[in-house]
Formats: C-alpha cells, sequence, structure tokens
C-alpha cells in the first residue's frame, strides 16, 4: 500500500485539518517540524515563538496517543532545519513515503515554496484546501467578481444568510438589524470591573521551551515572564468557556474602550488560538450564539462577537489571498519615514502609544482599537512607510500571520491600499482617544491643546495628514466636512498647525 507523508504546520494545530483526514494513521507519518527561517523570516515576539512551539509539541504528543506515527523535528533536538523544504526533504529520504499530504498554508511565501517541491522531490505533492474557514479563497474569489467596492458589511450578511447564523426562522437578522455597531462604542466608565482572563498552568513541556526561546531568541522583541497562554486544545476550550461565560455580556459594549493598565478588558483574547488550529472558528461562533438564545449574553455583544469571526476574518483572508502578491507593496500615500523608535522600547512621552506598546513586549497583545486607533492610527498620521509598520505588527502579535495582518495594517489601519477595505482613512485626532480611553489623563501632553509643544501630537498631525494628501482624498464623501474645516481654516491657525506638525516630526524620536 502507498505510504504517505503528512506535513502539519504550526498553524494548523487541529484533527480536524484536511491533511489529516486524508491520511491512514496505521502507515503513514505526521511530520512536525521546527524550522529556523519560520523564526527569523521576521524576529517575532518572543511569546509567540515560545507559544506555537510548545502548542506544536502538545500537539505532536496528542496524535501520538491518538496513534498516529509521528515524526517531531525540534529546534534544539541535535539537527537544525534550515526550512519547511528542507525538513520535508529529509523526512523523504528517511520513511520514503509515495507521495506528500499538506493542507494550503497561510501564507503566499509558504503556498509558492511548497508549489516547488514536486519538481525538487520528485513525488507527487498534494495540496489539499484549508476548510477550517467558511468562505474558500475560491468562494470568495467568486463574491467580489464584477463588484465595484468589497466592502465588509455586504460579504458579512451574505455568510450569515450562507450558513444560517443568527437569523430568525424566517431567515432575517435577529433583532431587526444585521449590524449593532452602533451599541458597541461606549466609552470606559470609572470602575469598570474586568473579569481576570484565563491563565495557563506551566508545565514541563512549555518551560523547556520557555528556556529554549530565552536561550536562543534573547534579541527578539518582548518579554517571557507574563507568558500564560494555553497551549493545548483542552486550554483554549478553557479560555474561550470562560470568555463566552464572564467577558461576553460586555464584549459589545465596551468593545471599543481602552482603560490604562488593563490589556484585556472584555475582549476574547483567542486570535492566536483560532489563527494556529487550538480553536476552530465555527465552534466560538456557534457558543457566541448560544449563549443568545439561552439569555446570557445580549445581541449587540453576540452579534459583534460573530461579526468579527464570521465577517470580518474571513473577509480578511479573502481579500489576502485575492490581492496577493501586489498587495505587499500598497503605498497609497507614498509614506516614507522610518518607524519611530518608541514603537520598540515603549519611551515616549505619548501615553496612548506608551501603554499600548508596553502591554504589547509583556503580552504579545493588544486589542483591536489599540491596534487601529492608536498604533496604527499614529503610523497612518505621521507618514510611517508601510513595509515598516507591516515587519512591526507581523513581529508584535502572538496571533500575527501575514494572511491577517497584512490586510489589516495596511488596507485598514495605513488606507495604503487605496481603499479596497476602507471606505476612508481611519485617522483621528486626540479627541476620538480622549473619548475611548482614559489615557489623556496622565499624558505629558495635552488633548485640548491643538499646537504648540504641549499640544497632543495627535491633534496637529490630523490636520496635517489631511492637508498634504488633499489630493488623493478631498473628494473622497466621507470626508467632506473634515475638508470644509480645513478650507475654512485661517491661515494663521492652519501654519501654526503645519509648523507643530513638521517640528514634532522632525523629531519624533524624542517625543
Ligand atoms: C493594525 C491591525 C493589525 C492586526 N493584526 C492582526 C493579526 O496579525 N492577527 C489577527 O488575528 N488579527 C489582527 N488584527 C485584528 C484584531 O485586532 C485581532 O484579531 C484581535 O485584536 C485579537 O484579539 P482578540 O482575540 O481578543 O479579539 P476579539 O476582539 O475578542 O475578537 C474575536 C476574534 O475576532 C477575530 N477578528 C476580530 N477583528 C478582526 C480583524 N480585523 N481581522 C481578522 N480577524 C478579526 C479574531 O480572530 C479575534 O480573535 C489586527 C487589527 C489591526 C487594526
Ligand atoms: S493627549 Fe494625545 S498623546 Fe496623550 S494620551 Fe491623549 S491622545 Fe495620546
Amino acid at each position: 500500500m502507498p505510504k504517505t507523508l503528512c506535513l502539519i504546520l504550526g498553524d494548523q494545530l487541529t484533527t480536524a485539518i484536511s491533511s489529516l483526514k486524508a491520511i491512514d494513521k496505521t502507515k503513514d507519518v505526521v511530520l512536525l517540524a521546527e524550522v529556523w527561517d519560520e523564526t527569523q523570516y521576521v524576529k517575532h515576539h518572543q511569546q509567540k515563538i515560545a507559544f506555537l512551539f510548545s502548542a506544536m509539541r502538545h500537539f505532536a504528543e496528542q496524535l501520538r496517543e491518538r496513534g498516529y506515527q509521528v515524526a517531531y523535528y525540534a529546534l534544539d533536538g541535535g539537527h537544525r532545519y534550515q526550512s519547511f523544504s528542507t525538513a520535508v526533504k529529509h523526512a523523504v529520504n528517511t520513511h520514503k513515503p509515495d507521495n506528500i499530504v499538506v493542507t494550503e498554508p497561510g501564507e503566499y511565501r509558504v503556498l509558492k515554496a511548497m508549489q516547488q517541491w514536486q519538481a525538487d522531490l520528485g513525488i507527487d505533492v498534494d495540496i489539499l484546501e484549508d476548510d477550517r474557514f467558511y468562505c474558500s479563497i475560491q468562494d470568495f474569489k467568486t463574491w467580489a467578481k464584477g463588484r465595484k467596492q468589497l466592502r465588509m458589511e455586504g460579504f458579512y450578511r451574505e455568510m450569515r444568510k450562507r450558513h444560517a447564523v443568527l437569523l430568525t426562522e424566517s431567515g432575517t437578522p435577529e433583532g431587526g438589524k444585521w449590524n449593532y455597531d452602533a451599541d458597541n462604542r461606549k466609552p470606559p466608565v470609572k470602575g469598570l470591573a474586568v473579569p481576570k482572563p484565563y491563565q495557563a498552568k506551566l508545565d514541563d513541556t512549555t518551560k523547556a521551551v520557555i528556556k529554549l526561546v530565552a536561550e536562543t531568541f534573547s534579541d527578539h522583541f518582548g518579554d517571557l515572564t507574563e507568558f500564560h497562554y494555553a497551549v493545548t486544545r483542552q486550554q483554549a476550550l478553557t479560555a474561550l468557556n470562560k470568555f463566552i461565560d464572564e467577558r461576553l455580556v460586555d464584549f459589545g459594549s465596551y468593545q471599543d474602550a481602552m482603560v490604562t493598565d488593563e490589556p484585556w478588558m472584555f475582549h476574547a483574547h483567542i486570535g492566536l488560538y483560532l489563527n494556529c488550529g487550538l480553536l476552530l472558528p465555527d465552534e466560538c461562533v456557534a457558543k457566541a450564539e448560544l449563549a443568545y438564545r439561552e439569555g446570557r449574553a445580549p445581541l449587540n455583544a453576540v452579534e459583534g462577537f460573530i461579526r468579527q469571526i464570521l465577517g470580518w476574518r474571513e473577509y480578511i483572508r479573502g481579500i489576502y489571498w485575492l490581492k496577493m502578491p501586489d498587495y505587499e507593496h500598497e503605498n497609497f500615500f507614498d509614506a516614507s519615514r522610518p518607524l519611530p523608535s518608541f514603537y520598540w522600547d515603549a519611551d515616549t512621552d505619548m501615553q496612548c502609544l506608551k501603554q499600548c506598546v508596553q502591554q504589547t513586549q509583556t503580552h504579545a497583545y493588544a486589542h483591536h482599537i489599540q491596534r487601529l486607533m492608536v498604533l496604527g492610527n499614529f503610523a497612518l498620521l505621521a507618514g510611517i512607510d508601510p513595509q515598516f509598520v507591516n515587519k512591526w505588527f507581523l513581529i508584535v502579535y502572538a496571533d500575527a500571520y501575514q494572511w491577517v495582518e497584512l490586510p489589516n495594517v495596511t488596507g485598514m489601519a495605513l488606507f495604503a491600499d487605496g481603499g479596497v477595505i476602507a471606505s476612508k482613512p481611519y485617522a483621528a485626532s486626540g479627541a476620538y482617544i480622549n473619548r475611548m480611553s482614559n489615557y489623556c489623563k496622565s499624558c505629558h501632553y495635552q488633548v485640548k491643546l491643538k499646537t504648540g509643544s504641549e499640544a497632543c501630537p495627535f491633534n496637529y498631525l490630523y490636520w496635517y495628514f489631511l492637508k498634504t494628501n488633499a489630493d488623493k482624498l478631498s473628494r473622497n464623501p466621507r470626508l467632506a466636512i473634515a475638508y470644509k474645516n480645513l478650507n475654512n481654516m485661517d491661515d494663521d491657525k492652519l501654519s501654526e498647525i503645519m509648523n507643530s506638525a513638521e517640528a514634532f516630526l522632525n523629531n519624533m524620536n524624542e517625543a
């Protein structure tokens, strides 16, 4: 009987993956490999490497317990494999399979490498569809075909209908509306009690991986001390259930709120588990819908959460595969400034950025509005080169893979794709951050001041951004009011703004 080698990538850690379902565990071999290039193509946060290596080692153990024959190439296992290609080549020489089966990877560059294996190794390579997603890459292309605009909202409604999620018996949306976003913008209130997030106990496998990472990747961004992420399916399910039971109820209302020294808020913290396979999207959606139907969580929270997974996550993946490889090089505003050093060391007097970078160092996590309206917004207003911004976002978050990071950064945060994802740039002055957080209360800068050395930099950078990009943005109907205000500004005020912005941008690393 022919023998198959089944490669499982680090973001395919589920027995529901199509490649595993295609093999016969009595005779086939499963390969998992910690390869050097994957730790180095960007220098990932130390917790991200620790999380993935530990999750991979636990998954391999689980497969062995279920009777699979597993070849596991550990980074500290005596031989260092440079890339997936070299690891697969070694496994082919050792196990002499008749063919290779693998589920399509999440990233374009890995797919390109994989497509070479058949020619390079001289055996059949079957690349199977990744059916963990609600919408296949091909289905998304079909949806996108012929559409002038590829907005998430239309896609999301179609997904709700196609998969019968949060619908009444007659097929209309629960509650009568498709989207409850307008109810999900409450600012934080004093004394908000946020339930403690799930923290996994570190077992010997995780401790060994943490030691390996500390010894091998000490020059990478981030700390390891606070590592408490789930590394097994069971733990990830516990984290999900804890979210559904304790935080989902307030997820909607405070989805956009930011609070000093409170990194977690009412978010789920499951992106890293979803993206590596420890959790599956449909089970997260089903659990949230059940909580609504049983009266344990309100509709604005449940719809908001489901929209993130069934809507945004699927849509973002669709855009990535539709637009790659050109999407990597988008730079609509020709932004060219380097990334300021405070994105790495948090050494800035801007309290909002300091908070977001510090917690990113400590937890490899920031929630969506911190990524979009603080870290992304600043990079947009300051004209940072999208290449640097993308690289930073890919490095620092435990849930970052290019398929999900790139459209969120290039499309959503930076508008570098010229409006494929967003209908206008998510540009905002300090007033937005002041409304949605308590950061400004303890900031060196004054959010009410518009210009001068004491003024909040977001305030003058906002107008500077609109002014310097007027040729590209002033005809956008969604910016009509902003440009009307800009055009009505008296010359003295405008020149104060431009001077404050230029002075700031010229000394950005000292801000
Ligand atoms: C600039 C920027 C960069 C981002 N980079 C990444 C990234 O590298 N990896 C990543 O998974 N998400 C990314 N996101 C999306 C989102 O911020 C994270 O998914 C979310 O913060 C993860 O935390 P959570 O699990 O607590 O999410 P929750 O707020 O609890 O949401 C639940 C889940 O919905 C999904 N989701 C929500 N928003 C999005 C979105 N915009 N795109 C895709 N999925 C979404 C995630 O799987 C998330 O776990 C980025 C967003 C921005 C604005
Ligand atoms: S004042 Fe400006 S820089 Fe300071 S925290 Fe508020 S928004 Fe950020």
